[in-house]
């Protein structure tokens, strides 16, 4: 790459926007982060609003260059990495959304999911989509999105409506309003893709009764996206990247053989494991799904992954903060947790927002239990860290079930990885070690490894892998007897906190 050439990654994620710049060594020349707020209309209810990721996008991407000092002429290609799943339908007229975005943590289809199960779609769903029928995907969310616009604006015209999940929203914004497009990486989300074919599924699209002109062009990952509008930046600038944030990060890690998997820590966590070319089966509840494609020769070359979705685990440490206000800082409950030997009895169940692998249960809630009076904050607090990794531990299990080679070290990243207590208990419960990487913003360096290879801008995508550093390793210790032995408790405490909400 030409020394002066930097890459734009766009990390929008679940908690906050971010833009980060890298330069021609793939290292970080400077971010812009804004924290995004959250929604909650009803329990187990989760919005975004739309307009907001999209200014705050647009403010991040200004806000990188003039504390960089970096000029828009400099930037070679940009990348966009997005939370996936969550979706909005917005009016290709007026360019403004017809309501709220919901947010894949959001449970309120979860009737709709279980009607589904009664018409006995789910098997039939999984066999197209790879994905086990939950309200965590797309298709019920856009089908209630439409029927809401039915209910309460009758008078829309729906052929202006268009669909897309938060990167499709956003690159039709940054290209002035001119790709309708997405990647088969989140479209694998959507539980509209048939996963063998890479394309829309009609006869999914009319089971949740959406129609298919709402919906995006799929395009490979890396490839052409459009340019960036000129009013934006002042140039245009080519898109050439778009992943969803899991499957970005596994890209970031250099997980490109069949084998190789890494744990992403943020506001859920999600263990993805590399499955090569083939589209393989889960036999215990993972998720099959698209890694990331690109076009060969005029070829689409799909990688497929396994994936684990657990879906509230640094949003465990956010309602500590917000809604228990038990701490004033996510980092807080470090040091917290290391005041005590154990958590005195108590077990956590980070069910906020249900259970997802291997449970699949939209109908859990979250859990205290063992709760006597020596139990004080650091032992609540502990037990929440503990949980997250207990989740993570089931998750390791199942593919090691489903596996002929026992995983034997786990790569992580993202936001709550950072958390050194966190990262021993996760080695100490596993008993195999944990490595985190310097860089933990694995997610928008994907992005930018992605834009700028497919921009011609690097050529070597071994080199760019290669030179991340390693921050520490965290070997299974003299915990491990008390994490290993805790864990059947804790998995009771699971049992118990199961189909509440009915
Ligand atoms: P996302 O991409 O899902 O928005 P991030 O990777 O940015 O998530 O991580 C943010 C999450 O990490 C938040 O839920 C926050 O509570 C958690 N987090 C951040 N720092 C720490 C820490 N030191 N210990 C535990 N959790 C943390």
């Amino acid at each position: 790459m030409n020394k002066k050439q930097y890459v734009l990654a766009l990390d929008l994620g679940t908690t906050g926007n971010r833009a980060i710049l890298f330069d021609a060594n793939g290292g970080v020349v400077g971010q812009s982060y804004g924290e995004l707020t959250q929604y909650y209309p009803h329990p187990g209810w989760l919005e975004h609003d739309p307009m907001e990721i999209w200014q705050d996008t647009r403010s991040s991407m200004q806000q990188v260059l003039r504390s960089t000092g970096v000029a828009p002429k400099e930037i070679a290609a940009i990348g966009l990495t997005v939370q996936r799943e969550t979706c909005l339908l917005w009016d290709k007229t007026t360019g403004r959304p017809l309501h709220n975005a919901i947010v894949w943590q959001d449970r309120r289809t979860a009737d709709m999911c279980r009607k589904l199960v009664e018409m006995g779609a789910a098997d039939r769903l999984e066999d197209s989509t790879g994905l086990v029928l939950d309200a965590y995907f797309s298709a019920t969310k856009i089908a209630w999105l439409l029927d809401w616009v039915k209910a309460n604006h009758p008078e829309t015209n729906l052929d202006n409506i268009l669909a897309g999940t938060i990167d499709t929203w956003v690159l039709w914004n940054l290209t002035g309003r001119n790709v309708h497009a997405t990647d088969h990486s989140n479209a694998s989300r959507t539980m509209l893709m048939n996963l063998a074919d890479a394309t829309w599924d009609d006869s999914l699209l009319a089971l949740f009764g959406i129609p298919p002109h709402f919906m995006p062009e799929i395009r490979p990952s890396m490839g052409d996206f459009g340019t960036l509008d000129e009013e934006i930046l002042g140039i245009p600038i080519p898109i050439t990247a778009i992943f969803g944030d899991q499957q970005a990060a596994l890209f970031a890690h250099g997980c490109d053989l069949p084998g190789m998997l890494k744990c992403t820590y943020g506001t859920g966590c999600f263990l993805i494991s590399q499955t090569g070319g083939e589209l393989t089966r889960s036999r215990n509840r993972l998720l099959s799904t698209v890694a990331w494609t690109q076009s060969k020769d005029g070829q689409l070359q799909a990688n497929y992954a396994l994936e684990g979705a657990m879906f509230t685990t640094g949003a465990c440490i956010q309602w500590l903060r917000d809604g228990l206000q038990l701490i004033r800082s996510a980092p807080e409950t470090e040091p917290l947790s290391l005041k005590v030997d154990d958590t005195n009895g108590a077990y956590f169940v980070p069910a906020l927002s249900g259970l997802g692998t291997p449970h699949w249960d939209m109908n859990a809630r979250g859990a205290f239990v063992g709760i006597t009076g020596g139990v004080r904050r650091e032992h609540i607090v502990r037990s929440v860290l503990e949980a997250i990794a207990y989740q993570v531990k089931e998750v390791v299990d199942a593919m090691n079930r489903d596996g002929d080679t026992p995983i034997s070290r786990l790569k992580v990243d993202g936001g709550a990885s950072q958390n050194n207590f966190l990262m021993q208990f996760q080695a100490d419960a596993l008993g195999v070690p944990v490595e985190r990487p310097a860089i933990l913003d694995a997610t928008a360096q994907g992005a930018a490894f992605g834009a700028g290879l497919a921009a011609g801008s690097w050529d070597d995508y071994g080199m760019l892998v290669h030179q991340r550093k390693v921050d520490r390793v965290f070997e299974p210790g003299a915990g491990s007897t008390q994490a290993q032995g805790n864990f059947t408790d804790w998995q009771r405490a699971v049992e118990r906190a199961k189909n509440w909400a009915m």
